[in-house]
């Protein structure tokens, strides 16, 4: 598998390696957006303000209910005055049950105030819910505005991100083709394997992808530039590019 394959076919290799580095940074990048939990996180808050509202509403039609109840209570409170008074008016009514119908006036007048004092606090609920319902309802435009405005700059990300991604995957290719198929299917193999960074140079000494010393009598397969063999400490793929610039 490896061999002296020649130095082009090497630094295409760790272009390829370079640029797949890149493209696991962006896949990175792109599944750590912070974006989508925000949208989901304003969703549920505007979800919980639709949920009070649902509340409200019911509580402001009960309400509303009582007080018709009440407002009937009320008329027919004030027909029995009006009958009683009537009766007693026009002196139909027994002498010995005037004392009764005027408590029975009594009470109801009293009655009557009770239930109206009732409605005040009914009416009273009622504005409340009628105010946080409209407080519910500008906060969740006001949600809906941010969720939006996230969206949008999630789809922005997501689109520079992908512009990134095919431009690298085409210079990717490109060097793919120049280091060749057998270099590139065992620096597959390895990349599927193990992942990350998995061809090293070798500089005469150390592996750079472990910085472990190569023993000497291992590294007799590095001659000349270009050459390639399997690192003893980490078992990466590692390439040689020569002496540096020593002459
Ligand atoms: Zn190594």
């Amino acid at each position: 598998m490896a061999g002296a394959v020649g130095i082009d076919r090497c630094n295409a290799l760790l272009e390829v390696q370079r640029l797949d580095l890149i493209l696991d940074e962006l896949a990175q990048q792109e599944s750590t957006l912070p974006h989508k939990a925000r949208i989901a996180q304003i969703a549920q808050k505007m979800a919980e303000g639709q949920s009070f509202i649902t509340k409200l509403e019911e509580g402001l039609d009960r309400f509303e209910s009582q007080i018709q109840q009440g407002n009937s209570t009320v008329e027919q409170l004030k027909q029995k005055i009006a009958k009683d008074q009537q009766g007693l008016d026009a002196g139909d009514i027994d002498y010995r049950q005037v004392e009764v119908v005027t408590a029975d006036i009594a009470a109801h007048n009293a009655r009557i105030g009770e239930v109206e004092s009732e409605q005040m606090q009914l009416m009273e609920a009622k504005q409340s819910a009628r105010e946080r319902i409209a407080d519910y309802r500008a906060k969740i435009e006001e949600l809906q505005a941010a969720k939006e405005q996230t969206l949008n700059a999630y789809r922005q990300q997501m689109a520079v991100l992908a512009a990134k991604q095919v431009q690298i995957s085409a210079a990717r290719d490109e060097k793919r083709v120049v280091a060749g198929d057998e270099l590139v299917e065992l620096y597959d193999q390895l990349r599927k394997s193990r992942g990350g960074t998995v061809v090293g140079v070798f500089d005469g000494t150390r592996c750079s992808a472990c910085s472990l010393t190569i023993p000497t009598a291992l590294t007799e397969c590095f001659i000349n530039p270009g050459d390639t063999g399997i690192c003893s400490e980490c078992k990466r793929l590692l390439v040689y590019q020569g002496e540096a610039d020593d002459e």
